[in-house]
């Protein structure tokens, strides 16, 4: 089967000569193939094209799509119109569960959620939708009493929008008084000592940080007295302790009050331990997606970082995500490129950062790990000179490029100029192969950097700061809004920046994969949040993970087929067995 996507945003016909029309074969052998709607935008009939392809290559904004679908690809369950994106499949909440969704963005998870908590009906890829059809759809399946339910409109849905930085904009005051108007449950004095949040409540909204903003968001959902949560994404801004005791409070909600969760969730050290089951989604961003049947956690996982979905007999992706074991680098070939002495650092008393010194070897990428609060940003504005220590010479004199965690877009210019004028070697092909065309450029070049979303944001920001001419480049929170693919991409595309250029890099990060596979060393930081912080000196990875997961009282194991790590349940066998050798990350 195949199908026709128009993307009615891009195609405009009054700024092209509408080549689609022009040059497509069955039209000019008079085939109503392509004609123009009422409003002047293009309908291509899936039945009379022959797959050609010439339309979506003539197209200059990129507006079409034309893509053969998987055979095994039954009915869709929603489609939005003729040429819109097509939905197959839905994950399927379950009472006392946690159901997560595992894939790329822009294929479909907004689309199911709208269409769990009952305000889009899917129409299943017909012109009419009605909540009699969608029962008699689903009759003797685990989604029938689901529906039912919606479609009586008393289905009480709560949900965690994925993007927490717009929340300032959409609520002004206090945050007591946005979660008190959200808690209908009667649990927020419990969810504000869960997630620790006492000290924020009188602050207004916007004065908060992302990681503060993200634990509001959650609170407010699960304060909710609803019978479907939905949580996109936690773990954005949070660090590995907050990301985790968010899960725990998540998976509490599930198991002890019986409700149905459904979570999308990029880090998979959290998705792996929060969910029970896993339905992983694929497709083409845009086009189409497909919802597979719910898979165990570890099966689910296992096959997406595989590539391969055995059920479903079906490649998503070319070749598996690697996870290596690291050999150190160390010996007298590798060029020191620069050394840090201890210095300090303190804030009206209030925090006070301790940093030893160390040094920086040349085309090294070293992860920076730790608490929130403890310093790590302002241990790397102090390396990058935006900030003077109190005592201590850093002695740094090289140049260096720095991505901030937080990326404002507050300059009205298009994204290529913004590159371009950044970039010495834009548009040469090195650029295009390392950068560009990895970090999915193109498509976002026409874009005013303030109409980006999240995750787009995020993959400018990132090339921006590789595309500085500077000998060390620094990147904080890297992964935020990127969905595993990317964070797969982007790991790569920055180790491969610092060999090739023989350059080097600092990652700080909370999402343990990421680390793992993008550090060949690490600095730990650690201390009391927001009182005091200690930056140590870099190490090898597996005496700094075994260090920074002692302090959290965790312990990670290796999953035999993938070696991804795997959060190991507290108090097992393993975790006793694993703590008593001090062995916290794999053995
Ligand atoms: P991290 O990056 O690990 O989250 P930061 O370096 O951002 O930590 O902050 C550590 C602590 O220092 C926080 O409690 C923060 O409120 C405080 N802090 C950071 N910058 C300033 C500043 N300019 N003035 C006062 N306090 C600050
Ligand atoms: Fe025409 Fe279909 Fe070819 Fe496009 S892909 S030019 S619509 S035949």
């Amino acid at each position: 089967m195949r199908i026709a996507i128009l993307n009615k945003d891009k195609c405009q016909p009054r700024q092209c000569s509408k080549e689609c029309y022009k040059y497509c074969p069955r039209v000019r052998t008079g085939d109503e193939t392509i004609l123009f709607g009422d409003d002047g935008k293009a309908i291509i009939s899936e039945e009379l094209c022959a797959g050609c392809g010439i339309c979506v290559k003539k197209c200059q904004f990129g507006a079409i799509m034309i893509i053969g679908l998987p055979e095994s690809l039954d009915k869709p369950t929603h489609r939005y119109g003729q040429n819109g994106f097509t939905l197959f499949g839905l994950p399927v909440p379950q009472k006392g569960k946690v159901t997560g969704i595992l894939g790329p963005n822009g294929i479909g998870k907004s689309t199911s959620v709208q269409i769990l908590s009952g305000t889009l009906i899917p129409n299943f890829g017909e012109k009419t939708a009605d909540w009699d059809t969608v029962l008699k759809h689903y009759a003797g399946t685990a989604l029938y009493d689901y529906f039912k339910l919606a479609a009586s409109g008393q289905l009480r849905v709560s949900q965690k929008p994925q993007y927490v930085d717009l929340i300032p904009k959409a609520f002004k005051g206090k945050t007591i008084d946005l979660l008190k108007k959200a808690d209908t449950s009667g649990s927020l004095d419990m969810l504000v000592d869960r997630l620790d949040m006492a000290d924020i409540l009188d602050r207004d909204i916007k004065a908060l940080s992302g990681g503060e903003l993200q634990k509001v968001a959650i609170a407010a959902c699960a304060a909710k007295d609803a019978d479907f949560y939905f949580f996109d994404e936690i773990s954005p801004y949070l660090d590995i302790y907050q990301r985790i005791n968010a899960a725990r409070l998540i998976q509490e909600m599930a198991k002890e009050k019986g409700k149905s969760v459904l979570v999308v969730e990029h880090d998979l050290a959290i998705l792996d331990m929060l969910a029970d089951t896993v339905h992983i989604a694929y497709g083409q961003a845009g086009g189409y997606g497909v919802i597979t049947l719910p898979k165990t956690v570890r099966v689910g996982i296992n096959q997406y970082i595989k590539g391969y979905l055995p059920e479903e007999n079906m490649r998503i992706r070319d070749e598996a995500i690697r996870f290596e074991t690291h050999p150190p680098v160390e010996g007298p070939d590798i060029k020191t490129i620069l050394s840090y002495d201890s210095f300090s650092k303190s804030f009206e008393n209030v925090f006070s950062l301790e940093a030893k010194g160390g040094s920086i070897k040349e085309g090294e990428v070293l992860g920076i790990v730790g608490p929130n609060g403890t310093g790590k940003s302002t241990f790397v504005k102090i390396l990058a000179g935006e900030i003077e220590p109190d005592s201590g010479e850093v002695g740094i004199d090289v140049k260096i490029s720095y991505k901030p965690q937080y990326i404002k877009a507050d300059v009205e210019v298009r994204v290529r100029d913004f590159l371009m004028d950044l970039a010495d070697n834009f548009g040469t092909s090195f650029y295009e192969v390392e950068i560009a065309r990895p970090l999915q450029l193109a498509s976002l070049y026409d874009n005013m950097l303030s109409d980006l979303s999240g995750g787009e944001l995020q993959r400018v920001a990132i090339a921006a700061c590789l595309s500085r001419n500077a000998d060390f480049y620094i990147l904080d929170e890297p992964s935020a809004h990127l969905d595993v693919e990317q964070r797969a991409i982007v790991t790569k595309v920055i180790t491969r920046f610092a060999e090739s250029n023989g350059k080097t890099a600092m990652v700080v990060d909370h999402d343990i994969y990421m680390i793992d596979m993008i550090s060949q060393r690490l600095i730990v930081f650690e201390g009391e949040p927001s009182k005091s912080g200690i930056a140590n000196a870099p190490t090898t990875m597996k005496k700094g993970m075994n260090k920074f997961l002692s302090n959290l009282d965790i312990t990670f194991r290796r999953d035999e087929e993938t070696k991804r790590p795997r959060v190991n349940n507290y108090d097992s066998r393993l975790d006793r067995e694993q703590k008593e050798k001090g062995e916290y990350y794999y053995t």
